[in-house]
């Protein structure tokens, strides 16, 4: 029996899932596959665990797993359902890579896809576990797409041994055709339950004209102009990047300063903020677009039916230039706003889910993450800028580069279904309806899009030989399957078959294969900790995979600054990091490492100082990034202790900078990882164009490649170089640069 709050309980019957229980029980009962469909915000991520748990599908040897493809959703669902729960975090627990507070009492386990793909292959029949649920199915994350596929074998395993499991697929779109008409996934077709959302009507107002390019600037005039004419209710803001989150957070501030202490004060501010919204009105009376707000209710106050008596400029949708506003500070309109995107801090993420302070407007400036993953209640308006950064690959070379694109129909739709939870809504699409209509209709499953041997790797591991047969619900291009493969050679991760049948994609793992697939990497920066035992390497190489592994370690000092203030303070920043740069790429044969020195020794000196915020903040590093290290650092700490079990390694913080023997056999190892990423300075002689330049030459590449200009190797140039990865931007630059010697 679960002991639940009445308020809890109230908030609980509000959602369209609780309508469908006993539904969704006779399905789950009576089928070993169920697939449930509903919108975002109809309860099932919260709700569904809490079904199985009442209907006793839960005990301690015996949990109910949910996935999640983004850590965000994992740890704060987690924390609601026990909240709703009134258990403890000992019994709902969650566990994403770095971390997790799962206990031997844990009934109800939220995790990351990628945790449960590893359990796989600890224990295949997941024996653990009762009930899997796959959450946000329709994300088509890659490693969604594999348990998937690994759960529809798994499934009848189980039942064989009469132990079943029950697996449930939960998708927030109808499209599920991938799953059910799939018969080499599921011979028999499974269930589908629909729960109807109560869903209000959301209008949607396209812009006339598309922005060339400033959809940041287009937001926040279109925030402003919302907050200053339209009745109360919550704004939601897609945009596609954390820094242009954070950068439409301050100017928004900056517009509508919001005080903390003012909030006692909250109904004379209220008053203070319905008084000079009307007098505003007489000052900067809008020629609106009417007939998109005849939703408007009308006991919202008078302030609001004016307008809709204003007539004149139909079609201009709001088309009135109100100023930047960036320079009137309008104080008596408090906006409460906050950021949402992955990276942010947990204890950040969860103050969207909290009414705002009384007599302020919630306006959350969010990337993807809002748009599926997390339901922020009271959102009355969306804004979308139309647009997500993506990161592409080119299949052939791995070259990668982040790119804004258009989203998909289906995006742009969930975006708009956010308006609508609480009552009829609003969204401003950024762009025009002839634009819309030319967006893709889905987005293409992740499987598709990038690299896949981590992937294959991990497959391997699981003894699927033949990755071309495993039932894939949409399998990756041959090329993909082909390219991974012939690295994993390369690697010594697979071994090469003769009579060709290599090219049947078909080769066997080996057994430094199977120590790198134990390793939570990537299969280069795997093999790179499998070589390292060394001359008392791993502790070096672990820093460094570690450093290589965790996104965005040094702060992005050459952003645009939105004030002279913060300009000036990020050109001092800049100039204390390339100091710092200085330092931390070491004296003689160190400075050989480069970039990877540089990420060695700053992790070196972050420990050292006890990882502060405030000296990561003085030295241009990213706070959350340096705990990721850490955490990282101890996991493969163990990782490696536990295929090594000599080796009795243990993380220090006063980490002793490496001597000149160990320097050269890191540069050995990092070109044993890296070895087909390496690239040869353009002898002067072979300068036919200008364009080459300073360049590099790569085997895989036509096009020059640069040294990127964030390198301390970037003025250096040394003859021959590895390097992490290639991004393209204006120029095809290599990022986490090393001098290697020619053999
Ligand atoms: P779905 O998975 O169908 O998208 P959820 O179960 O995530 O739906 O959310 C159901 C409801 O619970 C939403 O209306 C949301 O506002 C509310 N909710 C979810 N998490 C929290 C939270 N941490 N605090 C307050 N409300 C929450
Ligand atoms: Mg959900």
């Amino acid at each position: 029996p679960v002991d639940r709050s009445p308020e809890m309980q109230e908030a609980r019957l509000k959602l369209p899932i609780l309508a469908e229980e006993q539904v969704v029980m006779e399905a789950i009962n009576e089928n070993p596959i169920v697939i449930i469909c509903g919108e975002t915000g109809s309860g099932k991520t919260t709700q569904v665990p809490q079904f199985l748990y009442e209907a006793g599908y839960a005990s301690p040897g015996g949990a109910i797993g949910i996935t999640e493809p983004r850590r965000v959703a994992a740890v704060s669902m987690s924390q609601r359902v026990a909240k709703e729960m009134n258990l403890s975090h000992r019994v709902v627990s969650y566990q994403i890579r770095y971390e997790g507070n799962v206990t031997d009492e844990t009934q109800i386990k939220f995790m990351t896809d990628g945790v449960l793909l590893k359990e796989i292959q600890k224990d295949f029949l997941l024996s653990k576990y009762r009930v899997i649920i796959i959450d946000e199915a329709h994300e088509r994350s890659m490693y969604t797409d594999i348990l998937i596929g690994l759960l529809s074998r798994i499934v009848p395993l189980r039942h064989k041994k009469g132990l079943p499991l029950k697996l449930i697929i939960m998708s927030a779109t109808l499209r599920v055709e991938d799953f059910t008409d799939n018969t080499r996934l599921f011979s028999a077709k499974p269930p589908v339950i629909q729960v109807d959302a109560r869903q209000f009507p959301v209008t949607v107002h396209f812009n006339k004209k598309t922005p060339l390019d400033d959809y940041s600037g287009e937001c926040f005039r279109k925030v402003c102009k919302i907050h200053r004419m339209l009745p109360a209710g919550g704004i939601l803001v897609f945009l596609t990047g954390q820094a242009e989150v954070h950068s439409l957070c301050r100017r928004l501030r900056k517009a509508f300063p919001y005080q903390k202490n003012n909030t006692e004060d909250s109904v004379e501010e209220l008053r203070k903020f319905k008084k000079s919204r009307k007098r505003r009105k007489v000052l900067t009376l809008p020629k609106i677009d009417l007939n998109n707000y005849s939703v408007v209710p009308v006991d919202e106050g008078d302030e609001d039916r004016d307008f809709d008596s204003d007539d004149d400029a139909a079609g201009s949708d709001l088309d009135l230039d109100l100023g930047d506003g960036d320079s009137e500070e309008d104080s008596s309109l408090p906006l409460y706003v906050l950021p949402l995107y992955s990276l942010l801090a947990p204890e950040k993420q969860e103050k969207v889910f909290r009414a705002p302070p009384p007599g302020t407007r919630l306006c959350v400036v969010a990337t993807n993450v809002a748009e599926t993953s997390l339901t922020i209640p009271g959102i009355k308006y969306v804004v979308d800028c139309g647009k997500v950064k993506q990161r592409f690959y080119d299949r052939i070379t791995g070259v990668s580069s982040f790119r804004v694109t258009w989203i998909s129909q289906a995006s742009a739709n969930q975006r708009a279904g956010r308006a609508g939870r609480t009552e009829p809504g609003h969204c401003y699409r950024l762009y025009s309806s002839a634009v819309f209509m030319d967006f893709e209709k889905f987005s293409a499953p992740e499987i598709t899009k990038r690299p896949v041997e981590d992937l294959i790797l991990q497959m391997k591991a699981l003894n699927i030989e033949k990755v071309i047969n495993f039932p894939f619900p949409t399998p990756p291009s041959t090329d993909a399957l082909a390219a991974a493969e012939e690295l994993l050679i390369a690697l010594g991760a697979l071994k090469e078959l003769k009579q060709q049948l290599a090219a049947k994609l078909s080769c066997p793992i080996s057994a430094l294969g199977r120590v790198m697939a134990t390793f939570p990497v990537a299969p280069r920066y795997a093999k790179m900790l499998a070589l390292s035992r060394q001359h008392n390497c791993l502790p070096y190489t672990i820093t460094i995979v570690s450093a290589m592994t965790v996104r965005e370690l040094f702060e992005e000092l050459d952003r645009p600054a939105v004030s002279e203030e913060e300009a000036a303070q990020l050109k001092r920043k800049r100039v204390r990091f390339s100091q710092m740069q200085k330092v931390w790429a070491g004296q003689g044969p160190m400075q050989k490492l480069g970039d990877l020195m540089v990420m060695l020794g700053a992790v070196g000196a972050c420990e050292y100082a006890g990882c502060t915020p405030k000296f990561c903040e003085e030295n241009g590093l990213r706070y959350k990034a340096m705990l990721e290290v850490r955490r990282l650092r101890g996991q493969l700490t163990t990782a490696v202790n536990s295929v090594c079990t000599d080796a009795g390694l243990y993380v220090d913080p006063k980490m002793k900078p490496p001597t000149e023997a160990q320097v050269t056999f890191l540069r050995q190892i990092v070109l044993a990882g890296l070895g087909d990423h390496v690239a040869r300075r353009v002898q002067a002689e072979e300068l036919l164009d200008d364009k080459w330049k300073n360049a590099y030459k790569t085997a895989l590449l036509e096009d020059p490649v640069f040294i990127h200009p964030s390198s301390v190797l970037f003025r250096e140039l040394p003859e021959f170089v590895v390097y992490q990865e290639i991004v393209e931007t204006t120029k095809l630059y290599m990022k986490g640069v090393s001098a290697v010697e020619p053999e």
